[in-house]
């Protein structure tokens, strides 16, 4: 089947970048729709993909000073009214449990009784029900900082979802801190974005640009938002993580006071942050090609496929022990990141050899190796990796392939990010004229939009009404003001004209 196509998956990324995308996640079998709109079952590559992700990244939360706990999935409704510019960000995604029983109902189903008293929220984020609780928690200056993160799940009810990029319920971490200065929790909300860059880079190989949200962009209720924004292969951003500075607004919404080194009664000073399993689709449309997902090596659910090729059992029995024996001296290798072992995976499943080679180039495992009978009478492995075409192969002596497997997937993670670097490099472009920035948005067939556009990096005056304006004429947002913004010198606003202190990326976004 595969073997008469051109690729291994359908459409091609420049046919239809969006259907690509599903079929990416769904031929690699990572995730599917579940009975429950909106909602994804998320399968065991794709999980133990996020497992890696949720591993990395709490490994640096640790190191940097936080522990993890955990609060309820449920909030009262009157929790989440203390905050105003919070409700309004938030009141129109919100599951609400309004009863808690189900009764045999008159035709035989069931009906929900037993009425709550209040309303209860599934969470859409946790700031009002830990804010309550660290209200409890801070008496003094003694008590801070309190430098928590949960891990969990929160829904957001959605309309239109996408697998991994937007779905109602989703796995995220949560961090929330409380600190006793200003300065304190916007070191701390800096620190955040920092760690979130290095796993978007190091870790995931996707390059991102951080910066602050602009006022229309920035989370409901926070002071400042910063983030770090990536361009996918189709050159839409994607907001891949988020670092809020709350200020006093939380701490006063919740009572959050104590008592300072003056004796004086003050209100704390917040922080919150997370990323979520979009960093799965992050990788996907940064990395994929047209034969489907490609893993970065350093979180890889699996470093090699073992795939043995046999015609008899005779062969089989003799195939599958070099195999296996394989496998495990792939295991006893360190990773090139000094963290942990590299796994290998022995396909014996009972299918034809082709099939499932391509299956494996569909799920992106880096290097897929094969081995026959042949390439055990000369103790060599018959190997691809998954950056290169799929039939591009190379036989290799079994222990010279092991000595170089770790250097080698240091040098497939590292292409990985300097391929993404250059393709968001490649399309950021300055403009400085509104025509020529309405003709950078403007597909040539509106029908059916080619890819086109990236990011815009055009000047910006810093009034909403011009963001506002590129939003409505042509659903592009200013994507962060960089932290590096005013280092290229000043300028004119692409849109109004106006007085800018430096270039902000314009562009679509997920
Ligand atoms: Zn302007």
């Amino acid at each position: 089947m595969a073997r008469n196509r051109t690729n291994a998956i359908s459409p091609a990324r420049g046919e239809d970048f969006a259907e690509w995308y599903q079929q990416a996640i769904k031929m690699a079998g990572m995730a599917e729709q579940s009975a429950v709109r909106g909602c994804m079952v998320i399968k065991p590559w794709g999980y133990a993909f996020w497992e890696n992700i949720q591993r990395s990244l709490d490994a640096m939360l640790k190191a940097s000073g936080h522990s993890n706990a955990y609060f309820p999935l449920f909030i009262p409704k009157s929790f989440l009214e203390k905050e105003a510019k919070h409700v309004e960000g938030f009141a129109k995604e919100c599951a609400v449990v309004t009863h808690h029983r189900l009764e045999p109902g008159p035709d035989g189903g069931l009906v929900p009784a037993g009425e709550l008293e209040e309303p209860l929220i599934v969470r859409p984020t946790s700031e009002t029900i830990i804010g309550d609780t660290y209200a409890k928690w801070v008496q003094s200056y003694r008590d801070l900082p309190i430098l928590l993160n949960q891990w969990g799940n929160v829904v957001r009810w959605e309309l239109r979802t996408r697998l991994f990029l937007r779905t109602s319920e989703f796995l995220w971490q949560e961090g929330h801190t409380v600190h006793e200065t200003s300065g304190e929790a916007w070191e701390e909300t800096r620190k955040i974005l920092g760690i979130y860059a290095r796993l978007a880079e190091e870790y995931l190989a996707v390059p991102i640009i951080a910066g602050v949200k602009t006022s229309g962009q920035r989370f409901p209720g926070a002071v400042e938002t910063m983030c770090i924004e990536a361009m996918m292969q189709d050159r839409k951003a994607l907001q891949a993580g988020t670092s809020h500075y709350m200020g006093q607004n939380f701490a006063r919404a919740s009572g959050i006071v104590y008592q300072s080194r003056e004796g004086k009664e003050e209100y704390a000073w917040t922080t919150s942050w997370g990323v979520s399993t979009r960093l799965v689709g992050a990788a996907v449309m940064t990395h994929g090609d047209d034969d489907g997902v490609v893993m970065p090596p350093r979180l890889a659910p699996a470093h090699a496929a073992i795939l043995p090729i046999f015609r008899d059992a005779a062969e089989r029995e003799t195939v599958l022990a070099y195999a296996n024996a394989l496998a495990e001296s792939i295991r006893r290798l360190g990773s090139p990141w000094n963290e942990g072992k590299l796994l290998a995976v022995v396909d014996s499943r009972d299918m034809n050899a082709g099939e499932k080679g391509w299956e494996w180039v569909r799920k992106g495992v880096p290097i897929r190796i094969e081995i026959g009978p042949r390439d055990i009478a000369k103790d060599a492995v018959f190997a691809a990796r998954r950056d290169r075409p799929p039939r591009e192969k190379y036989s290799q002596a079994r222990e010279e392939f092991l000595a170089s497997l770790p250097a080698t997937l240091k040098e497939m993670q590292d292409g990985l990010f300097a391929r993404a670097k250059a393709f968001l490099d490649a399309h950021c472009r300055e403009i400085d004229d509104y025509g020529d920035f309405r003709r950078f948005f403007t597909p040539a067939n509106p029908e059916k939009p080619e890819i086109h556009g990236g990011f815009a990096l055009g000047h910006w005056c810093g009034n909403q009404a011009c963001e506002d304006r590129a939003a409505e004429e042509l659903s592009v947002t200013i994507r962060c003001i960089p932290l590096d913004r005013e280092e290229a010198g000043r300028g004119k606003c692409v849109v109004c004209g106006g007085d800018s202190k430096g270039r902000v990326p314009f562009a679509k976004a997920y």
